[in-house]
């Protein structure tokens, strides 16, 4: 039987995708020649490629001034990355510190530049976000930076701030496609496709053609956003066996209704585990109820010993990765797009069951 799969990255593919690959993976359209054998500078890679780089402008809406490619690294390189080309001497970058991802980003842009950390709960522990409509770009930024859904500390941003002629950047690492996104309004959006597009790999770069003209110089091949431009993303090889698999989670999104058909499925599940979780003094979140993540529903339990077991039963029942990120404790229901919705209902089930239990 398959199980219920709330592990929070890798994670849940839809299971017609996965029997897609497994009718394809020998044999790719009768072509005599598997997706994960061709050469990449070859007819059969590249025209999947572009339906896949089009399916996603289309779903995404994406703007014709902007460059659509996949890189590797992960979404960590990008950490790298952004600073290393946007990150101009004499200038600072803005970032909202607001859990483990835009931390990490944060500290390795301090290494290549000066940093400023326009937002840093550290002392509510990373609970909350700041208020999109307080934020203001400092003076000449080189960019404002922040991550959209936190996926371990499950805080979501719900509205982004208006930066003006300072460019915005996003990690969506963990929220892309759960909903429409005005595209326009970021000059970079990010995200490692593990968690909502497909398999680990690949990390989706989405980028205003016009940042390259602001960008340092003298950067080396691989770093360097412009070489990935002109390559349309094919400079190196590209994580091939991950983009077919998110080419064919695309295809799934746009049959199940889009960006919208994803916010309506996120809004029914995260909210029947939300409301086990408001009505019980069992059950609590730590998170600000104005930003609390559809993605990532974090929750605890009075005590550490009941989450271990909750933990442990649940795994019984079929029921995997519920256990929080190691850095914070409690539990986590990672409830991405491809989750069905059985398996949350199956979820919160338990969750009744076992406060009635323990409670
Ligand atoms: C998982 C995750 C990352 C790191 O992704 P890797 O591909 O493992 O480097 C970065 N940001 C967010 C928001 C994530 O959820």
């Amino acid at each position: 039987m398959k199980k219920k799969n709330f592990f929070a990255g890798p994670s849940v593919l839809p299971v017609e995708v996965l029997e897609e690959i497994k009718a394809q993976i020998v044999d790719y359209n009768g072509q005599g020649l598997s997706m994960i054998e061709a050469s990449h500078r070859g007819g059969m890679f590249e025209e999947m490629y572009d339906e896949c780089l089009l399916t996603l402008r289309r779903l995404m809406g994406i703007p014709e001034d902007y460059d659509v490619y996949f890189l590797g690294g992960g979404a960590t390189l990008q950490f790298t990355m952004i600073p290393m080309n946007f990150l101009l001497p004499g200038s600072v970058a803005d970032y909202a510190k607001t859990g483990s991802w835009a931390n990490k980003a944060a500290s390795d842009a301090s290494k290549i530049g000066k940093v400023n950390a326009f937002f840093d709960d550290k002392e509510g522990n990373y609970t909350t976000l700041p208020d999109p409509k307080s934020v203001k770009p400092s003076e000449g930024a080189s960019y404002l930076y922040l991550c959209s859904n936190e996926t371990i500390g499950g805080i979501e941003w719900q509205d982004f701030p208006e930066t003006g002629d300072v460019p915005l950047i996003a990690d969506m690492s963990s929220d892309i496609l759960s909903r429409p996104v005005d595209v326009s309004k970021f000059s970079m959006i990010y995200a490692g496709v593990q968690k909502n597009l497909g398999p680990a790999g690949a990390t989706l770069i989405i980028m205003k053609r016009s940042m390259l003209d602001r960008r340092n110089e003298n950067l080396t091949a691989y770093m360097d956003y412009g070489l990935h431009s002109k390559n349309k993303g094919l400079y190196n090889t590209p994580p091939v066996f991950s983009i077919w698999a998110v080419k064919l989670v695309l295809d799934w999104v746009e049959k199940n209704g889009g960006a919208e058909g994803m916010l309506k499925r996120a809004k029914e599940k995260s909210s029947l585990i939300y409301s086990v979780i408001d009505s019980s003094d069992f059950y609590r979140s730590p998170v600000d109820k104005r930003y609390r993540s559809r993605m990532n529903v974090v929750f605890r339990l009075p005590s550490e010993e009941l989450e271990k077991k909750f933990v442990e039963e649940s795994g019984k029942e079929g029921m995997l990765g519920l256990k929080g990120h190691r850095s914070v404790g409690g539990l986590r229901a990672s409830l991405y797009n491809a989750l069905p919705y059985d398996d949350v209902v199956a979820l919160r089930d338990f969750m009744i069951e076992f406060e009635r239990k323990n409670g």
